[in-house]
């Protein structure tokens, strides 16, 4: 049952809202040490539900104590390797957020770069393609010294797409943050050293 986890109430009643019961194996396993603010590694396949496995505690930890405003800072960064599962991923952080004051926008390449500067500066939650947001960075656009989650998704991929040093000098111009990194496969030198470069004494779970 969700209502095990140290969930806000007002994720609570999102999870609810859509129809979820039970936890799948890798929500069941990395839900509790994300939410006590560890550093994981997981190995999950898409349709295992390992999107609400990182969503459900990052939403937790912005919430606070539930009451606070919201900050306009980018306070979570999720990166993905394509638009298509940023997009995805967006949806989902709406859906369990939808009874939250958190806002999420979404920034990947193909899109107005100036509305997409102007847009995050009004919401908590970026999510986006590591190329478009490196331009940002670059462009002095991107302030993320406030980011508290950082999550790698399909971090194999990212890889193999060649995202590997956007992706770390993100992560380094992070404040100090938790991370997540989710892969498909246990990838190749490229993504342990990346592991070991991004990750603090992470908890391994493999699904
Ligand atoms: P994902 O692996 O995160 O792409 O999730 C695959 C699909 O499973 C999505 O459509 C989710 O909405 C759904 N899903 C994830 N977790 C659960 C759950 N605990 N109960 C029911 N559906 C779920």
């Amino acid at each position: 049952m969700f209502a095990q986890f140290a969930l806000h109430e007002r994720l609570l009643k999102a999870v609810a809202e859509l129809n979820f019961v039970e936890p799948t194996p890798v929500q069941a396993a990395a839900i509790p040490p994300a939410l006590e603010g560890k550093d994981l590694r997981v190995i999950a396949q898409t349709g295992s539900g390992k999107t609400a496995a990182f969503v459900l505690p990052l939403l937790n930890r912005l919430l606070g104590d539930g009451n606070s405003k919201q900050r306009l800072s980018i306070r979570a960064l999720i990166l993905l390797p394509t638009r298509e599962l940023a997009q995805q991923t967006l949806k989902e952080v709406e859906r369990f957020g939808q009874f939250t004051f958190l806002k999420a926008g979404l920034v990947t390449g193909g899109e107005d770069f100036k509305v997409q500067a102007a847009m995050m500066r009004k919401i908590d939650i970026l999510i986006g393609t590591p190329g478009r947001l490196i331009e940002h960075a670059n462009a002095g656009n991107l302030p993320l010294d406030e980011v508290e989650v950082l999550v790698f998704d399909e971090a194999d991929r990212m890889l193999d797409m060649g995202f590997a040093e956007d992706a770390q000098r993100l992560a380094e111009a992070c404040g100090p943050h938790q991370t997540l990194l989710f892969s498909a496969t246990t990838g190749g030198n490229g993504l342990r050293e990346m592991v070991a470069k991004v990750l603090k004494d992470p908890q391994h779970l493999m699904l």
